[in-house]
C-alpha cells in the first residue's frame, strides 16, 4: 500500500572525519521515501530549484517514488551543512539555508489524499499541520521533528502532537521537548501531549518503542564501518512506516517489528555517505539484517 511522505528535499554539505561531502542529496523526505520504497510504493511531497539534479529524480522514480507532489520552482535547493565531531556522537548545524523551502506550502495532489499511511518527517510543524488540512484522516500518521522547532515553533509543534498517532524523535529532543531526563519519564509526558505511540531514536544505542503501557527496546547493530549518521533518523521512520503500510498484522508485536525493519535500514544508512548506502538497498539485503539483528539478541533463558 502506497505511504506519503512530505518534508525536506536538500542538498546537505557535510563535514566529518572521512572529509567535506559537498551538496549531496539528502533531506529527510528523500531519506524516508527512500527507505519507504523498500517495502512498496511511494508518494512525495517536497519542494526543490532548478539545481536539484535530474539525477537524483530519476533515482527516486526507479525506486519506485512518485514525484508528482515535487514541486520544482525556480530558485535553490533547501541546503543544510552540518559538522560531526570525530567520534561522530555529536553534530553541530553550521547553516540551514531554507531557499524555496522559504515559500513553500504544500500542496497534496488529490490522488494522494486518501493515502492511509502518512510520514510527516521532519519540516516546520505548521507546514506538517498544513498537510494533515488537506488529507482525509488516514489510518495511520507518523510524525518526526527536531530541536529547531521545539525551540521556535513549540505551540505548533504541541498542536501537532495532539493530531498524530506515531511521534518519533530522538532521545536529546525526547528531553528537551518533555523536559524530563528519564527517557520513560519523557516517554510518559510525550503520551500525554497526543501520540499513543512514542519511539524514542538514541542512536548507536537503537530505538524504545512506547505503546499503550509497554515498551520494546531494539538494538543498534554494532558496526566497525560507521561513516556518516546524517539521515539515519529518517531511514529508521521511513522504515518503520513502509514496513507497516505493506505487511499484514497488528498491535504491539506488528509495532515491534516495523521498528526492528527501520532500525536494520537505518544500520545501512550510517554504513555509507548521505544516501549512498541506501539508493540501491534491496528487500533481501533488509531481510538479512533483519536476521542478524535476531542473531544479535536472541538468547535463551534458563
Ligand atoms: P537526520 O540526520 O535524520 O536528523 O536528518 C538529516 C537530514 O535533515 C538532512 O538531510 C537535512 O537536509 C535535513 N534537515 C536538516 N535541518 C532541517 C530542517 N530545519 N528542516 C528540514 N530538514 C532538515
Amino acid at each position: 500500500m502506497a505511504m506519503l511522505v512530505v518534508g525536506s528535499v536538500a542538498q546537505d554539505t557535510i563535514h566529518n572525519h572521512l572529509g567535506t561531502h559537498d551538496h549531496i542529496i539528502g533531506g529527510a523526505a528523500v531519506f524516508c521515501a527512500l527507505s519507504g520504497s523498500t517495502f512498496g510504493p511511494v508518494q512525495l511531497v517536497g519542494v526543490v530549484g532548478r539545481d536539484f539534479p535530474q539525477s537524483a529524480m530519476d533515482l527516486l522514480k526507479d525506486k519506485g517514488v512518485d514525484l508528482e507532489g515535487l514541486e520544482i520552482v525556480d530558485g535553490k535547493t533547501f541546503h543544510w551543512e552540518g559538522r560531526y565531531s570525530d567520534d561522530l556522537a555529536s553534530r553541530e548545524t553550521i547553516r540551514t539555508d531554507l531557499n524555496v523551502f522559504a515559500d513553500f506550502r504544500p500542496k497534496i495532489p488529490a490522488s494522494y489524499r486518501n493515502t492511509e499511511y502518512l510520514m510527516l518527517a521532519n519540516i516546520d510543524p505548521e507546514l506538517q499541520l498544513e498537510v494533515l488540512d488537506q488529507v482525509d484522516r488516514p489510518k495511520l500518521v507518523v510524525a518526526d521533528t527536531m530541536n529547531l522547532w521545539i525551540d521556535i515553533r513549540l505551540e505548533k509543534l504541541k498542536e501537532l502532537l495532539g493530531r498524530i498517532d506515531v511521534l518519533t524523535i530522538n532521545e536529546e529532543e525526547a528531553r528537551q521537548l518533555s523536559g524530563e531526563h528519564n527517557v520513560v519519564v519523557a516517554a510518559k509526558a510525550l503520551h500525554s501531549l497526543g501520540p499513543k505511540t512514542v519511539i524514542i531514536k538514541r542512536g548507536e544505542y537503537g530505538a524504545l518503542l512506547f505503546d499503550g503501557g509497554r515498551t520494546f527496546s531494539a538494538p543498534a547493530l554494532p558496526l566497525d564501518d560507521v561513516k556518516d549518521p546524517t539521515g539515519c533518523g529518517d531511514t529508521f521512520a521511513g522504515g518503520f512506516i513502509g514496513h507497516l503500510a505493506n505487511t499484514p498484522g497488528e498491535g504491539f508485536e506488528h509495532l515491534k517489528n516495523a521498528v526492528i525493519y527501520g532500525s536494520a535500514i537505518a544500520s545501512f544508512c550510517v554504513q555509507g555517505i548521505g544516501i549512498n548506502n541506501v539508493k540501491d538497498l534491496s528487500r533481501d539485503a533488509v531481510n538479512d539484517r533483519v536476521r542478524t539483528f535476531h542473531e544479535l539478541v536472541r538468547f535463551e533463558a534458563n
